[in-house]
């Protein structure tokens, strides 16, 4: 949700800074707005809507400034208008934020009661006014101080004030030249440049001017100027993602282009963790770790949000039979405010394509409060998810830009395929319905059988594009393909916009069955596993019924195809993979439909990427 980016250095800052608000468009917002350092005066320019928007009115400025902060906004505090998207003015100084100020409103209070006067219903503009109230206080008290000094100051004692989680960035009237900011729970990444400094709210805006970055520290105040970045506790770290990683590459769509990359994502998951043969350990960052980690397990939670949690659900197959653990899966906005029993040999692990989810960032600082062991399973180096996690587990997806993921989950669930395999290895167990082989070898060929379910993409796309004008669409599975039903029903609403829901399939009996009649289509996942035979008979009671049916089983099988309106045959494939292998199919349908209802395919309406706040 929302970006910040900010530049100073020896070139013209502005053209800088919308490239990164283009690049951060991906995470959601609503409005955005830039602040130049100009000869006389802060050139401010704000605008509701796209950054394209922005770029239009902003049209001859910024010919000669070097210096800028730049901002998307995702309202949570104030409608999303121009009045109040970012930057906000206040005094001498003018800032951008990302997150909330929980108690804005009594500081407000305060402020209006000793005469300040608000322009914007924002969390953010009360931050800014804070903040200059104190520098001037500051500054009549000590007329002759170092202004630096005093904002320094005044940014300290404003920070000791304000209660959330947030990250802001600012410049000063009285001290052209630099930026100052902190991050505190929302992340900002850094990068010296050789002609100045770039900050911004992730590695997306910092990767195609350099690949050398540091995340700054939370807590420390930093300094931006043309030498660099300064701040306390500042680490450079190599990142390996390449500019090009993050642009579309010839398809229509981030989403398409992610869609098309999981058979490379799922391998270079893979490439140098999995082993020669069955029996040996798969490859992990931290060997030794890990072994005493799973070796002294005794109960697993997984935690996660949204399409993370989706993985987390079918991992619990894996663990359950595989490794005979525990597993329990958890939504982490429920989780962080439950009271989880955590009995020694708890493990927690959380799932974020982000590594940011606000709550599921929450529910692990609970798990390490509680000195549990914890890991990870994220898809940007470096998050805060990842640095705060005792292991990660880490998915190689490169920068998932589209809102609705789909490489990042396929990435999620080879991860976990692999790690419930090697936690059943050192646990000596023998699972009794012995599917590790093939699901170990279904791993090591996951590529290729990706690539064969891709070359019949338009045959999905197209029975996707028939969809529109249903009343609702239902997705149901048993078994490991539950959770990939629901999943197929989060894409189709993100996407959509349509009612879609997901059951597990004998659950129909027990309410959703009202739903059926031919306006109704059910998308019903069949492979012939031990639970097909009792999915058919669901089947066959939804067509008694006169639902449309579109169904997705094993190829040439003539039952489900006698009873479907669509049958859509896929490979035989190994238990462990198969629920890989079906999410591709519905990923494809739910696109196929949002392209034939003009939806807005990688910023469907209301969403974010990282989602920030809980
Ligand atoms: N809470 C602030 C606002 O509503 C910042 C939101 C954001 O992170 O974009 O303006």
């Amino acid at each position: 949700m929302c970006g910040i980016v900010g530049y100073v250095g020896e070139r013209q800052a502005l053209p800088i800074l919308l490239e990164g608000l283009k690049r951060l468009e991906y995470r959601g917002y609503d409005s955005a707005g830039f602040a130049l350092q100009g000869p006389v005066d802060f050139e401010i320019k704000r605008n509701a809507g796209p950054v394209d928007g922005l770029v239009e009115v902003s049209k001859g400025l910024g010919l000669t400034e070097k210096e800028g902060i730049a901002h998307t906004r995702w309202a949570t505090h104030g409608a999303p208008n121009e009045t109040n998207a970012h930057p906000h003015r206040a005094g001498e100084i003018v800032l951008v934020h990302n997150g909330i100020i929980e108690n804005y409103a009594e500081i407000k209070e305060r402020l209006t009661a000793s005469g300040v006067k608000f322009s914007s219903q924002t969390d953010t503009e009360v931050f800014a006014q804070l903040i200059e109230a104190k520098r001037s206080r500051l500054a009549e008290d000590s007329p002759g101080a170092n202004p630096e000094t005093t904002l320094i100051a005044a940014m300290k004692a404003a920070m000791a004030e304000v209660e959330g989680h947030y990250a802001i960035v600012l410049m000063s009237r009285q001290i052209p030249g630099k930026l100052y900011g902190i991050q505190n729970g929302a992340p900002l990444v850094g990068s010296t440049l050789k002609d100045g400094a770039l900050i911004a709210s992730d590695l997306q805006a910092v990767i195609p001017h350099h690949n050398e970055v540091s995340f700054l520290p939370k807590g420390e105040i930093f300094i931006a100027d043309r030498d660099g970045i300064h701040c306390a506790g500042l680490k450079v770290e190599k990142i390996d993602w390449t500019a090009d990683k993050v642009e579309k590459g010839g398809y229509e769509s981030f989403m398409l282009k992610e869609i098309f990359q999981q058979p490379m994502v799922v391998a270079d998951t893979l490439t140098g963790r999995l082993p020669s043969d069955p029996k040996s350990p798969f490859i992990w960052d931290h060997q030794k770790a890990h072994e005493v980690l799973w070796k002294n397990v005794k109960r697993l939670y997984l935690v996660a949000c949204g399409t993370s949690a989706h993985a987390a659900m079918a991992a619990k197959y894996f663990f359950e039979r595989w490794a005979r653990l525990d597993c329990q899966v958890d939504i982490a906005s429920e989780f962080r405010y439950r009271d989880p029993v955590f009995e020694p040999g708890t493990v927690v692990g959380v799932i974020s394509q982000s590594g940011e989810t606000a709550d599921t960032l929450a529910a692990l600082r609970l798990a390490n409060e509680r000195g549990v062991s914890t890991f990870s399973i994220c898809n940007v180096p470096n998050s805060t998810i990842a640095r705060e996690s005792s292991f990660q587990y880490p998915t190689k997806a490169g920068p998932e830009i589209g809102v609705a993921s789909t490489k990042a989950f396929t990435a999620q669930l080879t991860v976990l395929c692999a790690l419930a395999l090697d936690v059943g290895r050192l646990r000596g167990i023998q699972s009794a319905r012995d599917t590790e082989q093939e699901s170990f070898l279904g791993l090591a060929r996951l590529p290729q059988d990706l690539d064969h379910i891709l070359s019949r993409s338009e045959e999905f796309i197209r029975i996707g594009e028939t969809l529109g004008k249903q009343r609702i669409i239902l997705f149901v599975g048993r078994g490991t393909m539950f959770p990939i039903a629901l999943e197929g029903a989060l894409k189709f609403k993100e996407l959509t916009y349509l009612p879609a829901e997901g059951f597990a399939a004998g659950e129909l009996k027990h309410g959703p069955i009202a739903y059926i009649d031919p306006e109704v289509t059910v998308i019903t996942l069949a492979p012939k596993d031990e639970w097909y035979q009792k999915t058919v008979s669901n089947l066959e009671e939804i067509r008694a019924r006169g639902g449309h049916l579109i169904t997705l089983g094993t190829e040439g099988d003539r039952v489900l195809e006698g009873l479907s309106d669509s049958f859509i045959g896929l490979p035989s494939a190994a238990w462990g993979t198969a629920p890989i292998l079906s999410a591709i199919p519905l990923q494809l349908l739910a696109y196929g439909c949002a392209r034939a209802l003009d939806r807005n395919i990688d910023k469907p309406r209301n969403l974010a990427k990282s989602v920030t706040v809980e």
